[in-house]
Order: C-alpha cells, then structure tokens, then sequence
C-alpha cells in the first residue's frame, strides 16, 4: 500500500501518528519547527522499531521499511502538494492550529484533520477555504498501543470526508467511533466526569485514592482507576478540560477545588512526581 501522510507537530501524539501510518505503508512527512524535536522524534521512532523486532512483533526488513517511509521537513512549505492526508498536532492553542490548518489546507490535502482533544472543530475551520475536506481526528496516547480513533464531525465536514476518515482508521489499525462537534466530543465529556467525582471523593474523604481506583478497577472493570488515570493525563491538563466544559455545561463540570490547589502547588501528575500518587522514574511509588 502506498500514499502519502503528512503530521504536522513530532511531539508526543506526532511521533505517535507518524509510528502507526509508516506501520500503515504510507510514505510519512514529519513537520516539525524544531530541529532538536524533529531530530529526537527520528531517533525515538527509530528506537520504537528496534524494541519492535526485539520483542518479534515486526521482522528486521519490516523496521527497515518502515524508517525508510519516514521524512522529516522543517515546515510545512516544505511539503509537495496533494498528499493523501495531513493532520496536526501542534500544540492545543487556537491561534497557532487555525495558522497551521489553512497553511497545510494550501498543500491541497485529500483529507484534512485536527488531532485537538477539546477545541470545537467548527472553530478551527472558520479560516478555511475548503471546511468540507477538514475533520477531527483524535488518537489517543500512546498511539501505537490505543485502539481508538475519535472522528468528530464539524458542521461542515462532507459526508464522504467522514468516511475517509473512518477508511483510514481502519488502515492505520485503529477502531473509529463517529461523534457530532460537541465541547468534550465522546471520550473527554464522560472521563472527566468520573475523574471530577473522584476527586470530589478524596476531598470527602471516602476512601484512599489507591481504594477508590481500586474500586472501579476491580468493582467495574475498569483497566485504571480515575484518579491514577488523571495522574497520567496531567492535572493541569484536567483542570483546563474541566473549564473548558464548565463554560459549555455548566457547573457540573465546575472544578473540585481540591484539584484547583493541587495544580497551584504544583502536582501535575506524572510529570511533575506527585499527584493523587507519587511517582519516581515513570513509575507509580
Ligand atoms: P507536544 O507539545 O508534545 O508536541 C507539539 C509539537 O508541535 C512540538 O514538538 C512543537 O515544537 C511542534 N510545533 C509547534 N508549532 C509547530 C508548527 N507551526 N509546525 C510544526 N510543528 C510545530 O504536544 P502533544 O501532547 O503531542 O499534543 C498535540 C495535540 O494533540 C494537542 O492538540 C493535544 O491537545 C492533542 N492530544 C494530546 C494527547 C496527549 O496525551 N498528549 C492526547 C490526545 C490529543
């Protein structure tokens, strides 16, 4: 299979995106504006095959092909015209995705789409010229592991553009759901609302963080409690969701004030080695 994907930002979900597409047969572009990134993005994709063939999961000739698929650009006017797809996934600021979109809109992709996790896709395409072609595709971190492809529909996304999109899902693996331009789409609508409660929980002091995940984990089935889960996700980036939200619903999005403190104090998560759990060299303590 052949074509050409171009993903615009190498940073956490870029390199991501790029990994499962050059996996897909696609001859990838990797846009990226700084240098020491771009460069860290093709040594760290380059990893992510060697480790591949170490545990048997692609052949030796597989990881050789697809680093060969793999082209890093310094800007988007480095791009040739009419690739099959671009996608960005640039930092979460609108300014900067409106400039980035009508920039790759004017290499005159097939398939135009945003990997925002909360921006309406109605928003971002009030600059461009041809909003029909432009969708919301959200994967999910770590790309390559995560199974699901968030297709949001704007108000002017064709008919024929959501099925590329849910088309090229399949291509690259992944299993699509179709969602209508709403703040939150499916997935932050519904997780942060779990993870709002059980902080809300901790403040009540109902149980211990480590028994309340426990108890989603082993009580619904879940594969991470809530609250281990907001630790990984950032509880900044939590807080910036939740008021995001709160604008469009209401206050029952309203942030705990306990989160409101602990991102004031610093406690991020993962990141920063210390939210709801304490975490030492990527590792919950
Ligand atoms: P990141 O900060 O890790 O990477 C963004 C990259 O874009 C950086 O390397 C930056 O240098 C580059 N960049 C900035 N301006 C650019 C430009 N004009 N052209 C090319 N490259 C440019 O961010 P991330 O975590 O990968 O997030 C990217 C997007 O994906 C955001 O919209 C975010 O909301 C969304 N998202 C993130 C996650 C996650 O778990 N991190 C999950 C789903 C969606």
């Amino acid at each position: 299979m052949s074509g050409r994907f171009v993903v615009v930002g190498a940073g956490t979900m870029g390199l991501g995106i790029a990994y499962v597409a050059a996996g897909a047969g696609y001859a990838v572009e990797l846009v990226e504006v700084d240098p020491a990134r771009g460069a860290e993005a093709v040594r760290r994709l380059g990893e992510l095959w060697d480790r591949g063939v170490q545990r048997g999961k692609l052949t030796e000739e597989a990881a050789t092909a697809n680093r060969g698929r793999v082209t890093l650009r310094a800007g988007l006017t480095e791009v040739p015209e009419g690739a099959d797809v671009i996608v960005e996934a640039v930092p979460e600021r609108l300014d900067l995705k409106r400039a980035v979109l009508r920039e790759a809109e004017s290499r005159r992709p097939a398939l135009l789409g945003s990997n925002t996790s909360s921006i309406p896709i109605a928003e971002l395409a009030a600059g461009l010229d041809r909003p029909a072609d432009f969708v919301g595709l959200h994967f999910f971190n770590p790309v390559w592991a995560m199974a699901l492809l968030e297709v949001v529909v704007g108000p002017a996304t064709a008919p024929q553009t959501t099925e590329a999109a849910v088309a090229l899902a399949a291509r690259l693996g992944k299993d699509p759901v179709v969602v209508r331009d709403m703040p939150g789409f499916a997935t932050s609508r519904l997780g942060v609302t779990l993870g709002l409660e059980a902080i809300r929980m901790v403040a009540d002091e109902v149980a211990s963080p480590a028994d309340i995940d426990k108890a989603m984990v082993l009580g619904y089935r879940h594969p991470i409690g809530p609250l281990e889960l907001t630790d990984l996700v950032g509880l900044d980036v939590r807080l910036d969701i939740a008021r995001t939200l709160q604008a469009a619903y209401g206050d029952r999005f309203a942030p705990p004030p306990l989160l409101v403190e602990m991102v004031a104090a610093g406690k991020l998560g993962k990141k920063s080695g210390q939210g709801f759990y304490t975490w030492k060299d990527g590792q919950k303590k």
